[in-house]
């Protein structure tokens, strides 16, 4: 199975977006993290929108709210809007267990479990200074 990377666009939420956050108004670590990064498969173009999930529908069937942006810094432009689930499902025949495609309906790129996940290391990346020659 060829797995694709995740794209890397991250933004900066606006404040009508932070509020949506399930974690909006938690402040255990003190650090409220603003950006967020695309979490579709490596896709390209201009008028592809980027899209990040903010938080749950009302019932884990129902649809959900998404960060949608293309462009960056002052070119960006964003939506923030609800969208139903992709109803794609995988099912491994070796364990029957059927997984559903985490993205929402009419994505672009391959469904979410053809995409690596290295998020933790491309925020660790982007956000954090490292210059330690080890990698
Ligand atoms: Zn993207
Ligand atoms: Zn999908």
């Amino acid at each position: 199975m060829n797995s694709l990377l995740q794209c890397t666009a991250v933004t900066l939420l606006p404040p009508e977006a932070l509020l949506l956050l399930p974690s909006a108004g938690v402040d255990d670590s003190g650090d409220p993290e603003p950006y967020v990064l695309c979490e579709l498969g490596e896709h390209d173009g201009p008028h592809t929108e980027h899209a990040a999930f903010l938080r749950p529908g009302r019932t884990p069937d129902s649809a959900a709210q998404w960060f949608f942006w293309t462009g960056d810094g002052t070119e960006r432009a964003h939506r923030i809007d609800r969208a139903p689930w992709c109803p794609a499902l995988l099912r491994r025949l070796s364990t029957d267990v059927v997984r559903q495609c985490s993205f929402f309906d009419h994505h672009t790129a391959p469904h979410s479990w053809d995409v690596d996940d290295p998020l933790g290391d491309l925020v660790a990346e982007r956000l954090v200074p490292d210059d330690s020659p080890e990698g």
